[in-house]
């Protein structure tokens, strides 16, 4: 069966974070990538070259900072992060010179350095966990006056929508 990721993150680093599925609720926790043929699709579905590549060290680095400062918090595991950055630098070459634009054949290597620009061109200060309780689903809130709550408005929104209802109606 194929996969059909969800990309709601707003950037290619936060719909990799978001290939684990309810990442708050430990016994529904869920790597949607975990085979290959999911794997490739993912990557094909972000326009990436479907190539052998463990996407794990990279996203759970990537989400141990970025979740805390979604949430206010204080970020763990740069220092990890800036030894994945280094690395991916070393493995690229120059595509571009101005501005400057790295490239490299593998995909983990391509989101390594999504993930830096990632934390230097985009305001993080917009970077949200979706407010339903088992999901952490992480994304960019773009809307004009910063008011997204959910991941999906069709899913998480819906949910909480009906939750909401429920309670109304069966006090
Ligand atoms: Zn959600």
């Amino acid at each position: 069966m194929r996969f059909e990721p969800e990309l709601v993150g707003g950037h290619v680093v936060l719909d990799l974070l978001n290939t684990v599925a309810w990442r708050l609720d430990p016994d529904r926790w869920v790597d949607r990538i975990a085979e290959p043929g999911a794997r490739d699709d993912w990557l094909r579905a972000v326009g990436l070259t479907p190539a052998p590549s463990d996407l794990t060290v990279l996203r759970e680095t990537a989400y141990r900072v970025l979740q805390p400062v979604a949430v206010g918090a204080k970020p763990e595991g740069v220092d990890e992060l800036r030894e994945l950055m280094v690395a991916a630098v070393g493995k690229a070459r120059i595509a571009q010179l101005n501005p400057l634009r790295w490239q490299a054949d593998d995909p983990v290597t391509e989101l390594t350095l999504a993930t830096w620009r990632l934390l230097e061109d985009e305001d993080l200060g917009r970077l949200r966990q979706c407010q339903d309780d088992d999901c952490g689903w992480l994304f960019l809130d773009r809307s004009k006056n910063g008011s997204r709550r959910w991941c999906s408005s069709a899913d998480c929104g819906n949910r909480a929508r009906a939750k909401r209802h429920y309670r109304r109606t069966h006090p």
